[in-house]
């Protein structure tokens, strides 16, 4: 990764000589840090010098450092080499500073927080995703109540150690599991939501932080950075009528790995034979099959139904109550971190970062 082609900006809003803390803001673009040009179409901005012009960030003792991508995107534009860049950043500046803002853009922030989650293995200091729906040059913005809550909550501490040590997203004053959050709204400000776990926080006069919910801070974890993502997944969609054609045609889809099948209810799928053949028959051929739900909460129950049971039967892996997002990265993290189809599979419905139970 070349270091040379991210712009870094300093920003001291320090009230003393050794501030309360030191926060890594990695600006990805999104609309938070946008500004409408003269067609009226949102384009990035530079983020940094907006930021200084925060007139509340004069309130808090912290240092701060802006790290800007060197092409601002769209969050519809974020690739796994997006991710590849974020958790370098973070890994190669993780002695230096107590936390980490990403400002991002709504629409795939759950999949880069879902991402990250696994990527950083052993992360013992916050990593807070946020955005913003209306840039935060305008009026009623909700930009600078989410960024300004977010750098709080990364640099928030107790007893030395910092109160929520893990990827999360904070927006609409829910401070979310950055792999148990979606995104749920395009227009109003509450956009994400966590179904199968609870909110870490919420933040209104006061920060109420969720204790139980939030994973502990461990004295000795170690972190170590993951860069191998296989990107050769799908997801599959199950809807009443579908045809052999549509199933064939993704499952045979070249150097295909594997699958997440959105099944629905709790993990249920018609039980025609051409769609058990099908699956049965790539998961032979070694391709890996992840049960998730179409509804956004609940989990998946192989075995509960009849409709369900015959998945369980030919290999489908459950994947529980796992979002979409958390089911897509884990699976291009697992097949891009284990060569053996046996352990991906074994450990696809465990657990690595709080995901599912
Ligand atoms: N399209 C924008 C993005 O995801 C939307 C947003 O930032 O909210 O980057």
């Amino acid at each position: 990764m070349e270091k040379t082609k991210y712009k870094i900006v300093n920003i001291s809003t320090a009230t003393s000589a050794s501030p309360k803390a030191s926060v890594l803001i990695i600006y990805t673009g999104g609309t938070l840090g946008m500004t409408y040009d003269e067609a009226g179409v949102l384009t990035p901005f530079n983020f940094s010098r907006t930021v200084e012009k925060i007139p509340a960030l004069r309130q808090f003792d912290l240092h701060l450092t802006v790290i800007s991508f060197p092409q601002l995107v769209d969050s519809s534009n974020i690739h796994p080499k997006h991710w590849v860049s974020m958790a370098y950043i973070v890994y190669e500046n993780y002695q230096r500073y107590d936390g980490f803002v990403v400002v991002h853009g709504t629409d795939t922030m759950a999949y880069s927080a879902s991402a990250l989650s696994f990527m950083l293995e052993g992360l013992n200091k916050p990593v807070i995703f946020t955005g913003a729906q209306l840039p935060i040059g305008s009026k009623r913005s909700d930009a600078q109540e989410n960024f300004i809550t977010a750098l709080e909550i990364a640099s928030a501490r107790i007893d030395g150690n910092p109160i929520v040590p893990e990827v999360c997203v904070y927006f609409g004053s829910h401070l979310l599991r950055g792999n148990r959050s979606s995104k749920r709204q395009s227009i109003h400000f509450d956009a994400f939501t966590s179904e199968n776990y609870p909110s870490l926080a919420e933040a209104g006069v006061l920060i109420d932080y969720n204790f139980p919910a939030i994973r502990p801070y461990n004295l000795d974890s170690e972190l170590i950075y993951h860069d191998q993502l296989d990107p050769n997944v799908a997801i599959l969609k199950l809807f009443p009528g579908i045809n052999r054609k549509v199933v064939e045609s993704i499952l045979q889809i070249p150097d295909l790995k594997g699958v997440v099948l959105e099944t629905f209810g709790s993990g249920n799928a018609p039980t025609d034979a051409f769609l058990l053949d099908s699956l049965s028959d790539a998961i032979e051929h070694g391709l890996t099959i992840l049960n998730i739900s179409q509804c956004a909460g609940g989990r998946v129950i192989q075995g509960r139904y009849q409709t369900s049971k015959s998945l369980e039967n030919i290999g489908v892996v459950s994947g529980k109550d796992m979002t979409t997002e958390a089911a897509v990265t884990k699976l291009m993290f697992l097949l891009g971190t284990e060569s053996s189809v046996e352990r991906i599979r074994q450990q696809l419905p465990l657990s690595i970062s709080g995901e599912t139970y």
